[in-house]
């Protein structure tokens, strides 16, 4: 990676991740992209260009422009949303990621762009569940992912494209409020800890999924977009996990640093549904081998930096 184009760089993972890119390759070298405009910091501290993916002209001309080797396509309709509209999210999806990776093509660039645990489905085995298994989802944004999979490996196999993609569990992170997504819960009930002292979940009881802490997320991009390309036999959309948890497990992770933290739920079945067709756990084994994947943050160790990072933020 030399040049970068970020699109839906200030997102949840967007914003963090082209900070981090910018440290390590210089503000210059990252082009953050986003269909919208803010005060966030990435908009000033290096490139920043209002692009539309499903405009395939405006981002061929930008990636031009900057003359960029690397496209790192985020932009996309999270889960729960993707439900309510979901020819929004085909048309956004599947429309902006060919788009990005017609882009690569065209101008040669590496190609890295996320999947998720949303790629599962109902019939897929729940409990470690393996790099390569049944993927039939049943939402609109599992359908999607699924397919950008597919896509990415053809572009690989077809034109010889670098692809490389991870399978992300739920990210949580104190930067940036999550956009939509099933496990959203699992970042507003630290929200609600620190300002409310108790929170009301969602998502039920038992639900296990899995979760990541947005710093190891932001290391497992990089790191995978930096691997030797022939140690990587699983190109796109390796499984990525740091813990499975549930609703409990945070509250009582919670309660070792805030003691009277309450918990309570009103269970939304939409967001419940999405929830129970995904797995509990996911089975990381083969980023470890090809990759060299490994979390530093586990339950324990994230609770305790979210608390603090968002205390300090209420001061
Ligand atoms: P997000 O919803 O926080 O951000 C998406 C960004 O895309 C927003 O800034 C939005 O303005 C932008 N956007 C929307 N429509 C656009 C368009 N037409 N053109 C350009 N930009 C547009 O999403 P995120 O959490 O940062 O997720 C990024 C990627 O990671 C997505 O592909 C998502 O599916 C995947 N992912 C995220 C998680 C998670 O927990 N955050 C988990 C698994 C996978």
């Amino acid at each position: 990676m030399n040049k970068i184009l970020v699109t839906g760089a200030l997102g949840q993972i967007g914003s963090e991740l082209v900070v981090k890119l910018r440290e390590i390759y210089g503000a210059d070298h990252v082009v953050a992209t986003d269909l919208r405009s803010s005060a966030h910091e990435i908009t000033r501290s290096g490139p920043f260009e209002l692009l539309d993916v499903t405009n395939d002209k405006a981002m061929f001309e930008i990636a031009k422009r900057y003359e960029v080797d690397t496209v790192i396509h985020l932009a996309a309709l999270l889960s729960a949303t993707a439900e309510e509209k979901p020819l929004l999210a085909w048309n956004l999806n599947m429309g902006g990621l060919m788009n990005a990776l017609e882009v690569s093509r065209e101008l040669g660039c590496q190609f890295f762009t996320p999947s998720s645990i949303g790629s599962f489905g109902p019939s897929t085995p729940k409990v470690n569940t393996p790099q390569d298994t049944i993927q039939r989802p049943n939402t609109m944004y599992g359908v999607n992912k699924v397919s950008g999979e597919l896509l990415c490996d053809y572009y690989f196999h077809k034109y010889g494209l670098d692809t490389r993609g991870l399978r992300f569990p739920g990210l949580i992170s104190y930067m940036t409020p999550p956009g939509g997504g099933t496990t959203d819960y699992a970042v507003e009930i630290y929200y609600a800890a620190v300002t409310a002292g108790w929170y009301t979940s969602y998502i039920a009881k038992d639900s296990n999924m899995d979760m990541m802490y947005m710093p190891d997320a932001l290391t497992a991009i990089i790191e995978l977009m930096e691997a030797d390309s022939s140690r990587l036999t699983h190109r796109n959309s390796f499984n990525v996990t740091a813990m499975s948890v549930d609703p409990e497990a945070i509250a009582a992770a919670i309660r070792d640093e805030l003691p009277g933290f309450i918990l309570d739920y009103d269970v939304d079945p939409k967001r419940q549904a999405i929830a129970d067709s995904w797995p509990h756990s996911i089975d990381a084994t083969a980023a470890k081998t090809e990759w060299g994947f490994h979390a530093r943050y586990d339950l324990k160790a994230m609770t305790k930096d979210m608390l603090s990072q968002l205390s300090e933020r209420q001061m």
